[in-house]
């Protein structure tokens, strides 16, 4: 068993992107600025802006942190979100999710102009990855292709079951995996809540890309031997014996499980880590479809 490292991947992905940005630099070329919107106090939503905006200043990216009131109106919302589309020293942007219950997601993400959508949930950059066109890809299914590629998985004419079909990680990550591409090429299956006998369909899977949001749901009995298993999920759990007072899990029971594949992603430091660096590499991409 061999361990999809992206806490090392991430890191790599860093280095290459701050030669990029010294490259820039020393032609006197623009720095990427990335800004991320934050609406309200969640404190998951918070420690996600909150490394994106770290990764920025570990890369030489500038960025830029917008806190909005819980109780900000959508049009409020959408105003800024028109600021944004409007600042040319922006180059990208995101809107961190969840947004408060008074706000409709869909209408700020709608709001957001395809070419600064660096988080890729636009229709528009949704609809170009179906065709295979140049587009942002969501930053979690791109660094979960990113993270394949760069350990060479083979993965043309094999079988990948997605478990979990959520706009931001099990629909796109479906899509990626049946496009005609690198790393593609599968026949894909995609399973979720309503999906009867799940495990002889993740049993029969060469690649098993598991995003339900489930702490340990995938146990040793539903993966075959030597698949190669990706763990997107995430998961504070509770633990009094650790100083932190939790530990992190993933959707997969990571023990049992490992020994039997050919790879695997740990949770922490596989899908991670890469969610972050794919949107510092869109962020760049931003920049240079500008023509700075
Ligand atoms: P979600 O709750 O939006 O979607 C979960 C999906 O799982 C749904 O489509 C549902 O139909 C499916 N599902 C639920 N129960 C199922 C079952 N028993 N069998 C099969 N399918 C089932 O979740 P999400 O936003 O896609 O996130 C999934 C997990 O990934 C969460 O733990 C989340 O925290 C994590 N996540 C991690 C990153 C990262 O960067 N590491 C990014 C996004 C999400």
């Amino acid at each position: 068993m061999q361990l999809l490292d992206g806490k090392a991947t991430a890191e790599k992905i860093r280095e290459e992107l701050k030669l990029a940005v010294e490259t820039r630099k020393s032609r006197g070329q623009k720095i990427p600025h990335l800004a991320a919107v934050i609406v309200g106090s969640d404190g998951a939503s918070r420690t996600y802006v909150n490394s994106k905006v770290k990764t920025c200043e570990k890369v030489g990216f500038k960025s830029t942190l917008i806190e909005l009131a819980t109780d900000i109106s959508e049009e409020e919302l959408l105003a800024k979100v028109n600021d944004l589309n409007l600042d040319d020293e922006i180059d990208g942007f995101i809107v961190q999710l969840p947004l408060p219950k008074h706000i409709d997601e869909h209408k700020i993400t709608l709001a957001i102009r395809p070419s600064k959508d660096v988080d890729g949930f636009h229709p528009e950059n949704i609809g170009r990855m179906m065709l295979n066109l140049p587009c942002f890809l969501p930053a979690t299914p791109a660094g979960i292709v990113e993270l394949l590629d760069r350990y060479a998985i083979e993965t043309s004419g094999k079988h990948c079951v997605v478990i979990g079909r959520s706009n931001i990680v099990g629909s796109p990550m479906s899509i990626l995996m049946w496009r005609n591409a690198k790393i593609g090429n599968c026949t894909v299956t995609i399973t979720h809540s309503r999906t009867k006998h799940l495990d002889e369909i993740s049993k029969s899977a060469d690649i098993l890309i598991v995003a339900l949001g489930k702490p340990e749901f995938v146990t040793k009995d539903m993966v075959k031997d030597g698949a190669v298993v990706v763990d997107v999920g995430i998961h504070r759990v509770e633990d009094a014996s650790r100083r932190s007072g939790f530990k992190l899990l993933g959707d997969v029971k990571f023990d049992e499980v490992a020994p039997k594949c050919s790879f695997i992603s740990p949770v922490p430091g596989g899908v991670g880590p890469m969610t972050i660096a794919s949107l510092m590499i869109n962020t760049l991409r931003a920049m240079d479809l500008k023509g700075n």
